[in-house]
């Protein structure tokens, strides 16, 4: 059956079954996430035939830096964190790559995260390759005076590799524009001179882009559009469910429910929400979902829905579309053999677990790849880049046409390579990636 014929086939169940879901990025039993990728680029290059040294050389890291760094706490305490910063490749660019805090960081995590950005970098056609940083952390724990200092401090840790023309962070899970003004200001005291272009994602005020903040689910947006037109159901209203509500989660939910798509069911790490009968119709209005996110800290208890388990929302609920804008790793083979959403568009990075791919490409469920669906964020951390670099300021409108422009022409690719070797998205995306790194490691040679 044909996506379109799927969509319309649409039961809707209000039972319920739980299980606490394990919020893990990388599985450590079985295949590594980064080996699953691996496997995944190996099968694209053997598919295009491209040459399988670029392959080898993408096997490894060009820099891995491991710091541990103290942190005054409030009580006076000094603490020791540790960081990271892995420097996958710089072919086409400098490294470029979020900064994740998060408790169950580690190097394997991080290590992962990088090869997709040089992934990702390629398929939008940036000038960048791919890197990534993280402190272990529960940024939930820390005053932000603490925040502060241990961003500071993780700044001073990694300053000797980072720079814009080297190596530029970014925010990802649990840090922010305000974490990236630190880390910029602290950067900017170490090499004696303000370098606002040492960092992407920083406030407006500080030096930011315009459209920074939704660039990441705007991008996704764009590209759930052009994936509704290539396959005959542009103008279809969407249901749908979105993993974790935090800036990607919380936009794209924004963005799909002003294109008039039904927003019913939302999690994020604490709880799992869906619509019930009375709110059905008209769906969950995401800007006041945020709000009570805002108040309460959590999207529980919001009216008009009902507390479901993380598990169901991904395995029983029949809607069309799911975007997983949470962590990594959340969804396993078993669950892809269960869902019923039609669509998944990945925001998250590296949502599936290995094996789950393979299950819904069988299945006939549409995977749009994260290095394509949420490749917004980095493009507009490069608009930013950019404007830091040359002193200018692009208009949101700009930057949004921009946006556009760039996630069109990629998507097109992807889908050309789609259909010339009949494959899925995810390796289409991958072939495109690889052909472009190849090009740039011929020239670096
Ligand atoms: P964020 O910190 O703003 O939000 C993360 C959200 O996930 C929070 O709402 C949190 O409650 C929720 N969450 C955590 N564990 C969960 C679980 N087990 N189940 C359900 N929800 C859970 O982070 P973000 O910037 O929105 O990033 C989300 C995802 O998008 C990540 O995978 C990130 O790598 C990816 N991404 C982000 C950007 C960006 O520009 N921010 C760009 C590309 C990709």
């Amino acid at each position: 059956m044909n996506l379109a014929g799927l969509l319309l086939k649409k039961p809707f169940y209000f039972s319920a079954f739980g299980a606490i879901m394990k919020s893990k990025f990388n599985v450590k039993n079985n295949m590594s996430a980064f080996e699953n990728i691996i496997g995944q680029l190996n099968k694209a290059a053997k598919i295009a035939q491209i040459d399988g040294h670029v392959l080898d050389l993408l096997q490894k890291p060009q820099r891995t830096v491991e710091v541990n760094f103290p942190v005054r706490r409030d009580s006076g305490k000094t603490e020791i964190f540790h960081g990271y910063r892995v420097q996958h490749n710089n072919w086409r660019g400098p490294y470029k790559g979020g900064i994740r805090f998060h408790q169950e960081v580690d190097i394997e995590e991080i290590k992962t995260l990088a090869l997709l950005m040089t992934l990702k970098c390629a398929v939008a056609g940036i000038p960048f390759g791919g890197g990534k940083g993280g402190v272990t952390v529960n940024p939930k724990k820390l005053s932000s005076k603490e925040l502060e200092r241990l961003t500071r401090g993780y700044t001073r840790a990694i300053a000797d590799f980072i720079g814009p023309k080297k190596d530029v962070p970014a925010p990802d899970v649990y840090t922010d524009a305000r974490i990236m003004a630190w880390l910029a200001d602290e950067y900017s005291k170490i090499v004696g001179q303000k370098t606002l272009a040492a960092v992407t994602g920083k406030p407006l005020a500080l030096g930011g882009s315009a459209g920074r903040d939704v660039a990441t689910a705007l991008g996704g947006a764009y590209i759930l559009d052009d994936v509704l037109k290539k396959t005959g159901l542009a103008g279809k209203k969407m249901t749908v469910a979105v993993q974790g509500f935090g800036n990607a989660g919380f936009n794209i939910a924004k963005f799909l429910y002003e294109r008039g798509h039904k927003i019913l069911a939302v999690s994020d790490s604490a709880s799992a929400i869906m619509a019930t009968k009375e709110t059905f119709d008209r769906g969950l209005d995401p800007k006041e979902l945020h709000e009570c996110k805002d108040r309460t800290g959590s999207v529980r208890g919001f009216p008009g829905t009902r507390n479901i388990s993380q598990k169901y929302m991904l395995c029983c609920c029949p809607f069309d579309l799911l975007v997983p804008a949470a962590l990594g790793g959340l969804i396993s083979r078993d669950d892809a053999k269960k869902m019923s959403v039609k669509i998944i568009l990945e925001l998250a990075n590296g949502p599936l677990k290995e094996g789950a791919d393979s299950v819904l490409r069988e299945r006939g469920i549409l995977v749009v790849p994260d290095i394509l669906a949420n490749a917004g964020g980095v493009t507009v951390s490069y608009f930013e880049w950019l404007q830091n670099i040359k002193g200018l300021h692009w208009s949101e409108k700009k930057v949004f046409g921009e946006l556009k422009k760039i996630m069109s022409k990629s998507f097109n690719s992807v889908w050309q390579i789609k259909e010339k070797y009949n494959t899925d998205m995810r390796t289409a995306a991958n072939i495109l990636a690889l052909a472009r790194l190849a090009v740039a490691y011929k020239k670096h040679d």
